[in-house]
C-alpha cells in the first residue's frame, strides 16, 4: 500500500473484501481507523451486495417482548436484575398468541418471542405457546431470543416447532465480556449455546454491540473474524445506548457512522448473512434504520408487542415506537423503507447461509 494515499488504500482494501469476503485484522482495523474517508465507497459495495443476494426485498420479523424479568445482570441492560426501578411485566400465553395473530393479518411471517431470562417461563410453558403459535400460523417462522437455557430447553423448543433462535455473543472478546458481565455469566458458555442450537438444527443470529465502554476498535476487527469463522445465519449488531438505571448511565452511546460502517463489513464478509437494521440504529438517528439498508442490511424488526407494555421493555433509554400500535409501525417502516428504493415483502425471509 506503499504511494497511495489513505482514501486510495481504503478503497483497494474494500474491493479485496468485497472479491475474496474476508482481510486480515490489521486490514479491517485500517478500514475502521480510517472509516471516515471511505464509508460511502462502502456503502455502495455493500448495497451492491445485498442486492445481488436477496435483492431489494426486506424481511420483517415481529417482535414480541413478552417478559422482562431477568435473572442475568449484565452492565449494559436496562432490565438487568439489580434494576430495581425497572417496572417488570409478563405477557400471558393469550396475549402473546392474540400478538401474533394480529401480526400475521399484517403480513408478518416470523415472530420473534423475546424476552429477559425468566425462569417463570419453564420448558412446559414455553413449548405449549411455540406449539400454538405453529399450529395456527403454518406458514410462519417461530424464532426465540430468550438467552442462556439448558440443551435440554432447547432441544424440548426445536421439537416444538421452533425454527430459529437469536442470541447475541455481545463480544467475541472474553476480556470485554468479562467487563461487560458479572463473574457469573460466561463467554464460553454463550458460544457453546450457538453452536448447539445450530446442530440442533435451529438457524442461529449471533451479534455484538458497537461502543460499549471498554471496547477498542481492535476489538471490533476481531468481531470480523469470529463472525466469519462461526457463520451464522443472522446477526444482529446495534450501538451501545445507556440506560439511565444501570451502571453505564453516564456512558456514552455508540455512534451512527461506526455502527453503519461494521454493518457495510459485515454485508461484504457474509454476503448471505441476514443483516437486520436494529431499533437502538433507529433510536441513535432518526433516519438510522434506513441508513442501515442503505449500507446492506436487509431485516426490519418492528414491534408487535401490546402498547400497554412497550415502555417497560427498555433494554436502553429514548428506545422508539414506544406509543404506537402495531398496524402504525408496519405502515411507517413501509415509508421508510420506500424512501432507500427498498420493498417490505410477506415472506418468512429464510437464511440462504446454509
Ligand atoms: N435475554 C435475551 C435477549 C436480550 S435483549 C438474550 O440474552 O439474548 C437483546 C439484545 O439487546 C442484547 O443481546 C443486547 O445486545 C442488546 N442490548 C441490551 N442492552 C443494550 C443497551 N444498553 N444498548 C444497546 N443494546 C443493548
Amino acid at each position: 500500500m506503499i504511494g497511495k494515499n489513505t482514501k486510495e488504500n481504503c478503497i483497494e482494501l474494500i474491493g479485496k473484501l468485497r472479491r475474496e469476503q474476508i482481510l486480515t485484522k490489521e486490514e479491517y482495523l485500517y478500514l475502521i481507523q480510517n472509516r471516515d474517508e471511505c464509508a460511502g465507497e462502502l456503502k455502495e459495495q455493500a448495497g451492491e451486495v445485498r442486492d445481488e443476494v436477496y435483492g431489494k426485498r426486506i424481511f420483517i420479523r415481529g417482535l414480541i417482548e413478552f417478559t422482562n424479568y431477568c435473572r442475568n445482570d449484565c452492565i449494559y441492560c436496562g432490565i438487568r436484575r439489580g434494576n430495581h426501578r425497572a417496572e417488570r411485566f409478563r405477557l400471558s400465553a393469550e396475549e402473546i398468541i392474540s400478538c401474533a395473530d394480529a401480526g400475521y393479518e399484517l403480513g408478518f411471517r416470523t415472530f420473534v418471542l423475546q424476552g429477559g431470562e425468566d425462569p417463570f417461563f419453564t420448558d412446559e410453558k414455553m413449548c405449549a405457546i411455540i406449539r400454538a403459535l405453529k399450529e395456527r400460523h403454518p406458514d410462519c417462522a417461530v424464532t426465540l431470543s430468550l438467552g442462556e437455557r439448558s440443551d435440554e430447553s432447547y432441544r424440548s423448543m426445536r421439537e416444538a416447532g421452533a425454527d430459529r433462535y437469536l442470541l447475541r455473543h455481545e463480544t467475541a472478546s472474553k476480556e470485554l465480556y468479562g467487563k461487560l458481565h458479572p463473574a457469573e455469566q460466561s463467554l464460553d458458555n454463550r458460544i457453546r449455546c450457538l453452536h448447539v442450537l445450530r446442530e440442533m438444527g435451529y438457524q442461529i443470529g449471533a451479534g455484538f454491540m458497537v461502543s460499549p465502554p471498554f471496547q477498542t476498535e481492535e476489538m471490533l476487527a476481531e468481531e470480523m473474524h469470529f463472525l466469519k469463522e462461526l457463520n451464522p445465519d443472522m446477526c444482529g449488531i446495534g450501538p451501545f445506548i445507556p440506560h439511565k438505571d444501570t451502571p453505564f448511565a453516564g456512558e456514552a452511546a455508540g455512534t451512527v457512522e461506526l455502527t453503519l460502517f461494521m454493518l457495510g463489513l459485515i454485508r461484504l464478509t457474509l454476503p448471505r448473512v441476514l443483516l437486520p437494521a436494529t431499533t437502538a440504529l433507529g433510536t441513535i438517528h432518526p433516519r438510522g434504520r434506513e441508513m442501515g439498508v442503505e449500507f446492506g442490511a436487509n431485516v426490519v424488526m418492528p414491534n408487535l408487542s401490546p402498547a400497554a407494555v412497550r415502555g417497560k421493555y427498555l433494554l436502553y433509554d429514548n428506545k422508539i415506537c414506544t406509543g404506537d400500535e402495531a398496524a402504525q409501525c408496519i405502515e411507517c417502516m413501509k415509508t421508510r423503507m420506500r424512501t432507500t428504493g427498498c420493498e417490505i415483502v410477506v415472506d418468512r425471509g429464510d437464511s440462504l447461509v446454509r
